[in-house]
C-alpha cells in the first residue's frame, strides 16, 4: 500500500521504526478548464499518476520508500477564468497549505517531502519555489519548468504549447481514458501558442493568448501510448529526486 491515508496509525508508527528512509510525495494540481475534452482535474491526475508510479517503483527498494499523500486539487489558477469550472486559491493560501502540511509531517518524524506539481501558471510555480526555499533542504519541488527536466520531455511540452494539448491529454488517456471526451478531442485543430512567451509579453488569460477553447497544442494527436511513455520519463525523474532527498 503506497498511500499514506490508507494506512492506520499503528502502520505509520512502524514506518518510523524501520531502517528504510521514508520520503512523502505531495501531489499538487489545480481545478482548471482543460479544453472542451479533458477534465478540470487534469493536472491533479497527472501529479497523482507520477507519484503512484514512483512509489510503486520503490516498493521493494532496500533503502528508501515513497508514500503518496492525499493530493491538493486546488492551486493558483486565474488564466482560465473566462471558462466555467475553475477554482482558484490565492498565493498566500497555497503557501500556507504547503508550509503547514509539511511542518505537521516533519513534527511527527517525516521531514523528507517532495512537492510534485503539474500546474505551471507562474504564480503557482513561484509560490511553491518560495515555500520550498523557506522549508529547507528536506522539502523539495519536483519542478518540470526547470530546463534539465523539461529537456527530457516531449517536443510539445518543450515548445510551451502545452495546456490540454497532446502532452497532457496523452497522460490523462494513459490513466483515466474514460475522462477524456474522445469525440471532441479528435475534432480539435492544433493551436501552437508559445505560452511562456505570451506570459513574458504580459498576457494573463487564455483568451488573450488565443486559446479560445482553453487549450493549445495538438490534443487530437494524443494517445495513451505516448502518455505511458511520458509517465515513464516523469517517474524516472521523480525517483532520482526521491533518492536525493532520502540521502539528505
Ligand atoms: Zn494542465
Amino acid at each position: 500500500m503506497n498511500e499514506l491515508a490508507q494506512l492506520a496509525y499503528p502502520d505509520v508508527g512502524e514506518l518510523l521504526a524501520d531502517d528504510r528512509r521514508t520520503v512523502l510525495l505531495l501531489p499538487l494540481g489545480a481545478t482548471e478548464p482543460h479544453g472542451p475534452h479533458a477534465p478540470l482535474e487534469t493536472d491533479t491526475l497527472i501529479s497523482l499518476g507520477i507519484c503512484e508510479r514512483a512509489a510503486e517503483r520503490l516498493a521493494n527498494d532496500p533503502e528508501v520508500r515513497a508514500l503518496v499523500l492525499p493530493p491538493l486539487p486546488y492551486g493558483v489558477t486565474r488564466y482560465g477564468a473566462a471558462f466555467p469550472g475553475g477554482i482558484s486559491i490565492g498565493e498566500a493560501t497555497l503557501r500556507a497549505l504547503v508550509v503547514e502540511i509539511t511542518e505537521s509531517l516533519a513534527a511527527q518524524g517525516f521531514p523528507r517531502i517532495v512537492l510534485v506539481n503539474s500546474h505551471f501558471e507562474p504564480e503557482q510555480v513561484h509560490t511553491l519555489r518560495e515555500a520550498v526555499a523557506e522549508l529547507g533542504p528536506a522539502v523539495r519541488l519536483f519542478d518540470l519548468t526547470r530546463r534539465q527536466n523539461a529537456e527530457r520531455l516531449t517536443d510539445e511540452f518543450r515548445s510551451g504549447s502545452c495546456h490540454a494539448g497532446r502532452y497532457e491529454t496523452s497522460l490523462v488517456l494513459a490513466d483515466r481514458p474514460g475522462l477524456v471526451r474522445q469525440e471532441r478531442m479528435a475534432a480539435l485543430e492544433s493551436k501552437m501558442i508559445d505560452m511562456p512567451a505570451a506570459i513574458v509579453a504580459g498576457q494573463t488569460d487564455f483568451i488573450a493568448m488565443g486559446m479560445d477553447r482553453a487549450y493549445c497544442g495538438a490534443p487530437a494527436e494524443a494517445t495513451a501510448e505516448e502518455g505511458e511513455g511520458t509517465f515513464e520519463t516523469l517517474t524516472e525523474l521523480l525517483v532520482e529526486l526521491v533518492r536525493e532527498v532520502a540521502a539528505c
